[in-house]
């Protein structure tokens, strides 16, 4: 179960006593958003929940609304069609199997998809002398443009080294997507819900092996 995220660092004392504190308490302590534009990336793939069972992009005009509640979608862009949602879906999919890998979760994919997603979006190499710096954008609009960005945002990650800490949730009933915060980049839960859950059931399973070798 994810919830409004606490901060951990408040030290005020939660308003009506000892019963709201203690759950306040077990309140999961949600991690704050990925960096820039990746976290745009982790919005889309936790579009399709692994837990709840629940998809935030099942048709296209829910696709149209994600899109523009996310600066995804242009003026005067052609409504999303059902084709545009499969390949949406599809490259949701594989951005979610190269985070379960950053989490050394070896998840099948298949970077065919992203190719593809890759070349309709006809990206262009753009300089900008002002920030002396460049950037690839794409030229194609519509979902196509949209999901150009997306990748285009993933390919930063990977130049500057950030990708790797764009992790999905090492529980396999959660595999959320949550960028990894930490110091030295190993957490593997999206939350303490999910670790504390993973140590439980880790605990129990040494306590059940320990009692048939007894
Ligand atoms: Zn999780």
């Amino acid at each position: 179960m994810r919830v409004t995220k606490v901060s951990s660092r408040s030290n005020r004392k939660p308003p009506g006593g000892i019963q709201l504190a203690a759950a306040v308490a077990q309140l999961e302590l949600v991690r704050p958003p990925a960096p820039g534009h990746l976290e745009v990336v982790r919005n889309l793939i936790n579009t399709l929940d692994v837990d709840k069972g629940t998809d935030l992009l099942e048709s296209s005009e829910q696709l149209a609304a994600w899109l523009r509640e996310n600066g995804l979608a242009e003026r005067k862009a052609p409504k999303p069609t059902e084709e545009d949602l499969e390949r949406v879906h599809a490259v949701r999919a594989e951005l979610h199997a190269l985070a379960a890998r950053n989490n050394s979760i070896q998840q099948a994919c298949s970077t065919e998809v992203l190719d593809e997603a890759s070349r309709r979006s006809a990206y262009a190499l753009t300089f900008d002398p002002a920030t002396n710096s460049s950037v690839l954008r794409p030229t194609a609009t519509g979902v196509d443009g949209a999901l150009g960005r997306i990748l285009a945002a993933v390919h930063a990650a990977m130049a500057d080294r950030t990708w790797p800490r764009l992790k999905a949730c090492a529980d396999e009933t959660c595999r959320w997507a949550y960028f990894d915060h930490s110091k030295n980049g190993c957490s593997r839960w999206c939350g303490d819900n999910c670790g504390n859950r993973s140590k439980v059931k880790r605990y129990r399973e040494r306590q059940a092996q320990a009692g048939q070798t007894r």
